[in-house]
């Protein structure tokens, strides 16, 4: 029971990775506030977190949204301890063929979202003197890929967020790291064709995609009192892809 009474954000908590975390968190008796833009799969979700679990339905790209969230969660748990940057998309597309409106709404969502959360929670924590914040960034966001020039670059400026914001706040007491997922079987690799999926595979020395747990065993990782002297740190969590 690493978490006990612990008030830890999730945001896209309704499904995959942040669903995942957020009941790993909840078993080890955290208090859980979820946010996903979906409101039937957060219901659903709240479900396997316990009495005290919210939810709200918030798009982490609208400021107004992100700040009625923080301060709901303040006024209802009376702080907040860990927050995980968890809610992502993708739209891919060769350079060539990206969209506009593609490259700016996975930024929005990715990047903004982040900092938006973020910047919102970050001053409760400071008051605080404590915190966690882990961003969930990607093993592309490292090493690049053909075809995600606006996701990979949405994860490389989440790790670039992740060491800024840890140099800022390291003297408060919060820790800033971020997880890089290689690839974890999800609805977001679930819609990748056969041969993208094996060329994945093909790049795992491990020989086998990761699973939503095998990243929320890092993200408790990060968020416990055993992490207490890790910030600014990238963990992978790839079976190898990246060395
Ligand atoms: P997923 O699509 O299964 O879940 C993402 C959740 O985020 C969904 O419930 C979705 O509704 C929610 N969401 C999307 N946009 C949102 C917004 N604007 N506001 C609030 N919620 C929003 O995806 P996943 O695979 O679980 O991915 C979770 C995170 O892990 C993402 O940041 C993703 O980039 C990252 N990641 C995933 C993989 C992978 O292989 N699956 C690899 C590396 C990194």
């Amino acid at each position: 029971m690493r978490f006990k009474d612990k008030v830890v954000m999730v945001t896209g908590g309704a499904a995959g990775i942040g669903r995942v975390t957020a009941e790993a968190f909840a078993r080890e008796g955290a208090r859980l506030a979820i946010c996903d833009l979906n409101p039937e799969a957060g219901a659903e979700a709240l479900t396997a977190l316990g009495p005290e679990a919210s939810f709200e339905k918030v798009n982490v790209a609208d400021e107004a949204e992100v700040s009625k969230w923080t301060e709901q969660v303040v006024q209802r748990y009376g702080r907040i301890d860990a927050l995980v940057n968890n809610a992502g998309i993708t739209r891919d597309a060769l350079l060539l063929r990206m969209k506009e409106s593609d490259w700016d709404l996975v930024l929005s969502v990715n990047l903004k979202g982040a900092f938006l959360c973020t910047r919102a929670v970050v001053r409760h924590m400071a008051q605080q003197r404590s915190g966690r914040i882990i961003n969930v960034a990607s093993v592309v966001g490292v090493v690049g890929n053909a075809g995600q020039a606006n996701y990979v670059a949405s994860k490389a400026g989440l790790i670039g967020l992740t060491k800024t914001v840890a140099r800022e706040f390291a003297a408060r007491g919060i820790t800033v790291n971020a997880v890089a997922p290689g690839f974890i079987e999800t609805q977001m690799t679930a819609v990748l064709s056969d041969k993208i999926k094996e060329g994945f595979l093909a790049q795992i020395p491990m020989g086998r995609a990761g699973s939503p747990q095998d990243v929320a065993d890092a993200v408790t990782f990060l968020a416990s009192d055993q992490a207490a002297y890790l910030t600014g740190q990238v963990l992978h969590v790839s079976g190898g892809m990246y060395m």
